[in-house]
């Protein structure tokens, strides 16, 4: 992925985020700005408040990493050279050599994400529970968001996480990896459907934000999907979400 600036080697290993990150980042200060934080914490200053929506949303491109990091360090463990991570607009995508050797590895180094963002999650959560402030609301904002990324990067469709496990899981069954992939990219491509069709109704019903945010999401899983399934592409190397 082309254009990317360097953020540094946590772990000995490069990360960078393409420019696609940055669009997001100010639109979730504005949303935080604008809406959770004067209704938790009112009378604050806007400088204050926005001040505090980037800074949480930083925070969230940093949870982000550690979603990945979770994938690389379990990678790396089962002896793969992870070569680097990139945070673009969809969340991350480690890159890893070649495909995983067996169907348990694959799975372990898939669902590796999911448990980090969990943590994450509960940790914000819990540090939540603890602070005051405008720090309370933004830290149960960043636990919520974990829970719910790490909920969507298991749903079962490629290129996203769970994807990656019911691709792992049919190739344990049929012992066929070129049609684990398919099944999996398939899969992924419904599931794209499902959301942006859902995020149609959802605009249409309520003409919200989150119902346009769906439809995009759903399209790009779509995207991703059939360009996996037309490539043939072993999945290791390809984006995870
Ligand atoms: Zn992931």
């Amino acid at each position: 992925m082309a254009a990317t600036f360097p953020l540094g080697r946590p772990a000995g290993i490069r990360v960078g985020a393409h420019w696609s990150v940055l669009p997001i980042l100010a639109l979730l200060a504005g949303f935080l700005a604008r809406s959770p934080l004067p209704e938790a914490v009112p009378g604050r200053s806007p400088v204050v408040y926005w001040a505090t929506g980037a800074t949480g949303s930083v925070v969230l491109l940093a949870s982000l990493l550690v979603h990945e990091l979770g994938h690389a360090l379990a990678a790396r463990d089962r002896g793969h050279v992870v070569d680097g991570i990139t945070l673009w607009l969809l969340g991350g995508r480690t890159e890893p050599d070649g495909g995983p050797p067996t169907p348990r590895s694959a799975i372990a180094v898939a669902i590796a994400g999911p448990v980090a963002s969990l943590a994450a999650g509960a940790g914000f959560l819990g540090a939540g529970l603890l602070s005051s402030g405008l720090v309370a609301p933004t830290l149960t904002w960043l636990g919520w968001t974990n829970l719910a990324l790490a909920s969507f990067t298991l749903l079962p469709g490629a290129p996203l996480d769970g994807g990656r496990v019911l691709q792992a899981v049919v190739w344990k069954v049929t012992g066929d990896r070129r049609r684990a992939q398919a099944v999996a990219a398939h899969s992924g491509t419904v599931l794209g459907v499902v959301l942006a069709s859902t995020g149609l109704l959802w605009l249409l019903w309520s003409g919200g934000f989150a119902g346009l945010g769906l439809v995009g999401l759903g399209w790009f899983l779509a995207l991703y999907a059939r360009a996996e399934l037309a490539a043939g592409a072993d999945g290791s190397g390809a984006p995870r979400s």
